[in-house]
């Protein structure tokens, strides 16, 4: 399938505007056939090759065109992502240093993070005292962050 046929345009997802200014030309061309179900995952250490673009009303910055949303769902919540997980104690002290930060403006409660991946993040705030929920589509992380993070 081309690459066009998998993306849809977006109108900002702060004001809703369809008027953008573009920052970051693609990288890609649009009739190249190729799946890009199969390359999406969470980790990667591919350079963005997406276009992004700045909304002119508020000033968002965003990827538009982006990959189906059906699409982006099919391909992250399948897989498995080790490279991802093979990071998970670089990333619990990086969000060490964001908890400082949101402690210093809120306090301890309740803290969801959509997209937890492994749960990482959930894992160090739970550890400091919150109490924690996390939405994640990908059950292979999900497996993995129930063994390795909340046991
Ligand atoms: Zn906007």
């Amino acid at each position: 399938m081309k690459i066009r046929e998998q993306m849809e345009h977006v109108p900002c997802n702060l004001c809703g505007a369809d008027d953008y200014t573009v920052i970051y030309e693609a990288k890609y061309d649009p009739e190249t056939e190729q799946d890009l179900v199969e390359k999406f995952k969470s980790s990667g250490d591919e350079l963005l090759i997406d276009q992004v673009v700045k909304c002119k009303r508020c000033g968002l910055i965003y990827t538009n065109p982006r990959l189906n949303q059906d699409l982006i769902f099919k391909g992250y919540s399948m897989g498995e992502d080790p490279t991802f997980v093979s990071q998970a104690k670089g990333r619990e002290i990086t969000f060490a240093r964001s908890l400082n930060y949101i402690e210093k403006h809120a306090k301890k409660g309740k803290i969801l993070d959509i997209g937890t991946a492994g749960g990482t993040f959930l894992h160090v705030a739970k550890q400091r005292g919150w109490e924690v929920y996390g939405l994640e589509p990908n059950k292979w992380l999900c497996d993995w962050g129930k063994k390795r993070q909340f046991l």
